[in-house]
């Protein structure tokens, strides 16, 4: 890793290069102006250029306001920059750090000084770098983690924790906005009869085909497809009245009928069926969330009790 040191005194710079090189800091670049320092700085990003020594007093564009543009570099803006200056006049320097200097130097340089100021604003940069990836670290897995609990392992969609926190949160806007929210609960028909004659590993597959045709017909973004639990699956419709949601109810139980599983033991088809039960309300404060759940599931509990293979609309 390089050392920049910008100075318009050449025997400044000699000193420098030659008190570094003695150190064992074998990348030394030199630039006698501000924009001389600009241009080795945009062609070398902080891989290859990790410090700069600057010094304050520089012809035209000083080293104060050098500092402030290499702050504002996509590359260079966390590169460590010491300021080296003949004067300790407290002014140039609060302006210095103000400009993002990390630290500071006084002519004439004393090798020792030198050394030990670079060492320890090298150690700094070393350990913001490595709290900064691990800060991203811990960030990527948090997002991964919070994805996980929120799906359902089997089939990928939402899990029941993902509904729970959909469904209260589309009702308080519903609530706000006085719109109406509908749910479908539906439920696979003689699904035990399915895995006790093709094995609880078909029974697997069928439920990932079921969910991927639901999460299929989610148009839109608001649209939440959950596993419910077992062979039970929940749609929450945000801003979507009772017809609407029965239109889409329809589609989704043509669509699973068209996948056409087989299911030689099904009392209502010679494949795979579903029924459903719709509700819809526009939500107030004398109910709850679990209203509209109890709603759609009795409607289902009618599907069955009716022949199973159809939908139900709750009756508000
Ligand atoms: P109905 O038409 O009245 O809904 O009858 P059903 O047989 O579908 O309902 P029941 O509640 O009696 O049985 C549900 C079955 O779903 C029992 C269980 O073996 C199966 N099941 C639940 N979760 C899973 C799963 O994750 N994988 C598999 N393979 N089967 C499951
Ligand atoms: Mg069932
Ligand atoms: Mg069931």
């Amino acid at each position: 890793m390089g050392i920049l040191i910008v100075d318009d005194s050449e025997n400044t710079r000699a000193l420098l290069e030659y008190y570094l090189k003695g150190a064992g800091y074998e990348d030394i670049l030199h630039a006698e102006t501000a924009p001389e320092a600009f241009s080795l700085l945009m062609m070398n990003d902080s891989s290859k250029i990790g410090l700069i020594l600057m010094d304050i007093s520089l012809p035209d564009i000083n080293g104060i306001e050098a500092c402030h543009h290499i702050k504002t570099m996509d590359h260079h803006k966390d590169t460590p920059i010491v300021m080296v200056t003949g004067r300790t006049d407290d002014t140039n320097l609060q302006l210095a750090f103000e400009a993002g200097a990390i630290d500071y130097l006084t002519k004439p340089i004393n090798k020792i000084e030198l050394l030990a100021r670079i060492r320890s604003v090298l150690k700094l940069k070393h350990e913001m770098d490595s709290s900064k990836k691990i800060a991203r670290q811990l960030e990527e897995a948090n997002q991964k983690l919070k994805l996980l609990s929120s799906m359902d392992e089997l089939t990928g969609i939402a899990n029941r924790r993902q509904f729970n926190h959909v469904i209260d949160k589309e009702w308080r806007r519903s609530l706000r906005d006085n719109k109406p929210l509908s749910l479908i609960m539906l439920d696979i028909d003689c699904f035990k009869l399915y895995n006790d004659n093709y094995g609880h590993q078909a029974g697997d597959d069928c439920l990932k085909q079921v969910a991927h045709v639901l999460n299929t017909q989610a148009r839109r973004p608001g649209d939440l497809v959950a596993r419910y639990g077992g062979e039970e699956f929940s749609i929450v419709l945000p801003d979507t009245h009772s017809e609407s949601a029965t239109q889409y109810a329809d589609r989704v139980r043509i669509a699973i009928d068209t996948l056409c599983i087989p299911h030689e033991y099904s009392k209502t088809s010679k494949h795979i069926t579903i029924s459903m039960g719709v509700a819809t309300v526009i939500p107030n404060n004398n109910m709850t969330p679990d209203n509209l759940i109890k709603l759609s599931d009795d409607a289902l509990y009618q599907s069955k009790q009716e022949g199973r293979n159809r939908i139900k609309v709750a009756k508000v």
